[in-house]
């Protein structure tokens, strides 16, 4: 399914998903994924879906949100892979204009070193860069980039765009204990951030189960401060923690699994956002317990919590 959700952001308030990739194309393999290990790491772009295609799913899905009078605030490409790496991001937002919603696009932000994909961009209204460090090394470690990435053109790539994109930019670092979160390499993105035009950087912990077991989210104590550290730099203006859970608003159509599967392939669900979602469509726990049983789903214990999500054969279990 290519559009799905909506599902509650911690940036962008109620967001209707676009995955316009296929599971999991990457130019990164970032050590607290949620999605799994990458299964196709790569920087070239390809044709994916017909910009068509994902308009109409798009559209079908927005139409029936619209008319239980559901609220939208963003179509968003959050795909359970880079984004960027659709050879025809460009033309498909051109398309999605015409449906008169705000339109954003999560992206790790490596392809643009290329000009094609930052111009692909130009016409969306908000993009949220990912930015775990300020360091080669750390980078490396962290976000495990394809190896012909090299630090100094995804630099270059970052600086261009926000240098010429005019909508709104935001950023989001995600600390892991022992990794990037030291003073040392907090000030450094602190930094970089601060070249960016941001409107917004959020510090973000890893709250749902991430790929490598040992990652683990830092202690409270680093998140404050970081977030002293991020607001010394008067060009970031705004900085906001989202160390939490961000609600069970989840929304389903008609087609419940499919629905269902679509969101936590990306989205992984706590099971009190479950168990809301059951109630919300008036189906029994039976209905988990057949797609656990017929290995659709899985389900991980992070933090005190359980957390539902698509079956992944690259995940360390
Ligand atoms: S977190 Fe995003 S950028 Fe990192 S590996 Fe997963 S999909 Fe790719």
């Amino acid at each position: 399914m290519i559009a799905f959700g909506p599902v509650p952001s911690r940036r962008l308030g109620r967001s209707l998903g676009i995955n316009n990739i296929p599971f999991k194309h990457c130019s990164y393999n970032c050590v607290y994924c949620q999605l799994g290990e990458t299964r196709y790491q790569h920087l070239k772009t390809a044709d994916f879906y017909s910009p068509k295609q994902i308009f109409q799913s798009v559209q079908e899905k927005l139409q029936k949100l619209l008319e239980k009078n559901e609220k939208v605030d963003y179509l968003t490409f959050v795909a359970d892979g880079e984004p960027t790496l659709d050879k025809n991001l460009g033309e498909t937002i051109d398309l999605l204009r015409d449906l008169k919603v705000k339109i954003a696009v999560i992206t790790n932000g490596s392809l643009l070193r290329s000009e094609r994909t930052r111009n692909s961009l130009s016409n969306c209204d908000l993009v949220s860069l990912k930015i775990d460090s300020g360091f080669s090394a750390v980078w490396k470690r962290v976000n495990q980039p394809v190896d012909e990435l090299n630090w100094e053109e995804f630099i270059f790539g970052l600086k261009a765009f926000a240098k010429n994109f005019n909508g709104q930019i935001i950023t989001e670092s995600m600390l892991v204990k022992g990794l990037n979160d030291s003073e040392e390499n907090i000030e450094s993105i602190a930094q970089f951030i601060g070249e960016l035009r941001v409107t917004t950087a959020f510090i973000s912990a890893p709250i749902r189960p991430p790929v490598k077991k040992w990652v683990t989210y830092p202690e409270e104590s680093v998140f404050l401060k970081a977030y002293q550290i991020y607001s010394r730099n008067d060009k970031v203006p705004k900085v906001e923690l989202l160390m939490n859970y961000e609600g069970n608003d989840f929304s389903i159509g008609e087609k419940v699994e499919e629905d269902f599967l679509a969101i936590i392939s990306v989205h992984p669900m706590r099971e009190d956002a479950v168990r809301d979602f059951l109630k919300k469509v008036h189906l029994s726990w039976g209905f988990i317990e057949d797609l656990l049983a017929n290995k659709k789903i899985t389900c991980l214990s992070y933090q005190n919590y359980q957390y539902f999500m698509r079956k992944n054969v690259n995940r360390e279990e």
